[in-house]
C-alpha cells in the first residue's frame, strides 16, 4: 500500500502534485543530508491541499527505500502503519466539537517528542489549523520549540500564519505553500477527470484553485453554488426576497452557503479594484460572479467605496463562518438573514 496516496473527502488524489514537486523535493533533499531544520510552519491559501501534502512527506521521509516522490510502502518503516497512521508520526488538529488545540494535546505532543522511535528513525509532528492553538497550549509548544528533541520534526500547518503568536512564527521556518498556473491546473483535472470539458467553468468557480474545482466537480456542488449566486444576484436586483434566498440557504446547508459568499466577495473586490486600476474587465470568472459584479459595477457609488463595503461585508462573513463552526452561535437562520439584508444594502445601492 502506498502511504502518499491520502484520501480527500470525494474524489482522490495522491500528493504531492505537479507544483508541489519542487518543495517536496527540496524538503526531501534537506532530510536526506540531515540538514532539514527542527520546524517549519507551511502557510498559504486555503483548500491547497497542505495537509495532504504535509501528511504524506511525513511517510514519504521515514520510509527506508523510497523513489522520487513517493514511499516504497514495504519497507520495515512503511508496514508499521496504514495510510493514516504511524506510530512515529503524530498528528494534531482541535479535536472534535472543539474550536481550539487544548494544552492537554500540547503535553502529549511533548511526551512522544522526548520517546525513542520505533525504527530507530526520524518521527515527525503534525500540526494542522495550527491558528487554533490556544494561549496555554501556544506556551507549552514554545517550550517544545525551544529544546528541539534530537531528530523529532515538527510541521505546522496553517491558512491564518498571523493568528499565530510571533513566538512561535519566528522559531519555524516559513514555507509559502505553491500554488499552479492555470495551465499547471487544468493539466492535472484533465488527468483526474478524464475530460477537459467543463473545466475552465470548475476553476473559474474555484478562484484557480484546482483542488477545491476537484470537490465542485464530485456531485452537482458547482451547480447549486451557481444557483446560489443566481438568487444573490435576483436579491440585488429586487426580483426574488430575503425570504427565498434565506429558504435556498438553508436546503443548501448554511455552512456551503458562508463558504460560497466568503469566496465570492473576496473575488468581486478583487475584480471592481482590478477595474478600477486598469480599466479591464474581469477575466477567468464564473458566469454568476460576472453577473453580481455587473450589479456592483454600475452602482452610482464610487468603486472604492463599493470596494470597502464589499471587504466589510466578506469580514462578517468569515466570523459568521467561525462561530457556526464552532457552534457558538445556535441560530444559523439569523446569521443568514443579518448578512443577507446586509448584501441586498451593498448590492441596491444606486
Ligand atoms: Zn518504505
Amino acid at each position: 500500500m502506498n502511504d502518499s496516496h491520502l484520501n480527500q473527502p470525494g474524489l482522490e488524489y495522491s500528493a504531492p502534485l505537479p507544483w508541489q514537486i519542487p518543495l517536496w523535493q527540496q524538503l526531501s533533499e534537506l532530510f536526506e543530508s540531515k540538514q532539514l531544520a527542527h520546524a517549519y510552519l507551511f502557510h498559504g491559501d486555503s483548500a491547497m491541499g497542505k495537509s495532504q501534502f504535509v501528511s504524506a512527506l511525513a511517510h514519504f521521509l521515514l520510509c527506508q527505500n523510497k523513489s522520487s516522490t513517493s514511499a516504497c510502502g514495504t519497507c520495515a518503516n512503511c508496514k508499521q502503519g496504514g495510510a493514516n497512521y504511524h506510530p512515529d508520526i503524530l498528528q494534531i488538529a482541535p479535536e472534535e466539537g472543539s474550536k481550539d488545540i487544548k494544552i492537554d494535546q500540547i503535553r502529549a505532543m511533548s511526551e512522544f517528542a522526548i520517546r525513542t522511535s520505533h525504527t530507530g528513525a526520524a518521527k515527525i509532528i503534525i500540526i494542522h489549523n495550527a491558528e487554533h492553538l490556544n494561549a496555554n497550549a501556544a506556551n507549552a509548544l514554545l517550550k517544545t520549540l525551544e529544546e528541539p528533541t534530537p531528530n523529532t520534526y515538527l510541521f505546522l500547518i496553517s491558512d491564518l500564519p498571523g493568528r499565530l503568536v510571533a513566538t512561535i512564527r519566528s522559531r519555524c521556518q516559513k514555507l509559502n505553500f505553491p500554488t499552479p498556473s492555470r495551465e499547471q491546473a487544468s493539466e492535472w483535472l484533465q488527468s483526474i477527470l478524464g475530460s477537459s470539458a467543463g473545466i475552465d467553468a470548475l476553476l473559474n468557480a474555484s478562484g484557480n484553485n484546482p483542488v477545491r474545482a476537484l470537490a465542485l466537480a464530485d456531485g452537482d456542488q458547482l451547480q447549486t453554488k451557481q444557483q446560489f449566486l443566481a438568487s444573490l444576484c435576483e436579491l440585488a436586483l429586487g426580483k426574488v426576497s430575503i425570504q427565498f434566498v434565506l429558504g435556498l440557504s438553508a436546503k443548501i446547508g448554511e455552512l456551503d452557503v458562508l463558504g460560497y459568499l466568503a469566496s465570492t466577495s473576496s473575488i468581486l473586490v478583487k475584480c471592481l479594484l482590478s477595474n478600477e486600476e486598469t480599466g479591464k474587465e474581469p477575466r477567468e470568472v464564473e458566469q454568476p460572479t460576472l453577473a453580481l459584479y455587473a450589479v456592483l459595477a454600475s452602482s452610482h457609488d464610487k468603486v472604492n467605496s463599493t470596494a470597502k463595503r464589499l471587504l466589510r461585508f466578506n469580514s462578517e462573513v468569515e466570523q459568521a463562518r467561525r462561530q457556526l463552526a464552532a457552534s457558538t452561535n445556535p441560530n444559523p437562520q439569523l446569521i443568514m438573514e443579518s448578512l443577507l439584508w446586509h448584501w441586498s444594502k451593498i448590492a441596491q445601492s444606486k
